[in-house]
C-alpha cells in the first residue's frame, strides 16, 4: 500500500500549534487573560525572522484570536509575560538560536514529530505538558 508518508512544515506546524492549545498548563490568552473564545498558538519571535525556534514551546503560547491576529500578538504584553515566565536568559536564546539558519530535513522533521508525539501523550495522560521542546532537542548538534 503506497502512501505518502512525506513531513512538512506546514504539517508539523498545525500538530504543533494543537499541542499548545491543548496544554493545561496555560488555560488563558497569556497577553489578555481571556479564556473563552477561539484559542491561537501565538509565536513570541515570528517564524519568519527567527525561523529555527518555531516548534520551540517556549516561544510558542496560548493567545486568544484577537491578540495574536487583530492584536499582531500584542507583543510589548507578550514580552512582559516572557520576562516574568522565562527571564531575559531564555528571551535572548530564542532571539539568538532563532536567527540561525535551519534546514528542515526529513530526519530533522522526523525527530519533530516524535517530540510533539511524546507532547501529546503527555497531555493526555496529565492533562499538560511535563516537558519543554527545545531547539537544541530538534536541532541537535548539526544545524544544516
Ligand atoms: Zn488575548
Amino acid at each position: 500500500m503506497a502512501r505518502s508518508t512525506k513531513l512538512t512544515v506546514t504539517k508539523l506546524q498545525r500538530r504543533f500549534n494543537k499541542l499548545i492549545r491543548s496544554d493545561g498548563n496555560e488555560t488563558s490568552c497569556i497577553t489578555c487573560g481571556r479564556v473563552e473564545g477561539k484559542m491561537d498558538a501565538g509565536h513570541f519571535m515570528a517564524t519568519g525572522s527567527h525561523p529555527s525556534v518555531r516548534f520551540d514551546t517556549r516561544n510558542v503560547h496560548k493567545q486568544c484570536s484577537t491578540c495574536n491576529q487583530s492584536g499582531s500578538g500584542e507583543g510589548a504584553y507578550y514580552y512582559e509575560w516572557m520576562l516574568d515566565a522565562y527571564g531575559a536568559n531564555v528571551i535572548n536564546e530564542l532571539k539568538r538560536e532563532g536567527r540561525r539558519p535551519i534546514k528542515w530535513s526529513q530526519t530533522r522533521l522526523q525527530r519533530i514529530l516524535d517530540l510533539i508525539k511524546e507532547g501529546e501523550r503527555e497531555v493526555k495522560e496529565y492533562g499538560y505538558l511535563v516537558d519543554e521542546i527545545k531547539v537544541s532537542d530538534y536541532a541537535g548538534e548539526e544545524w544544516d
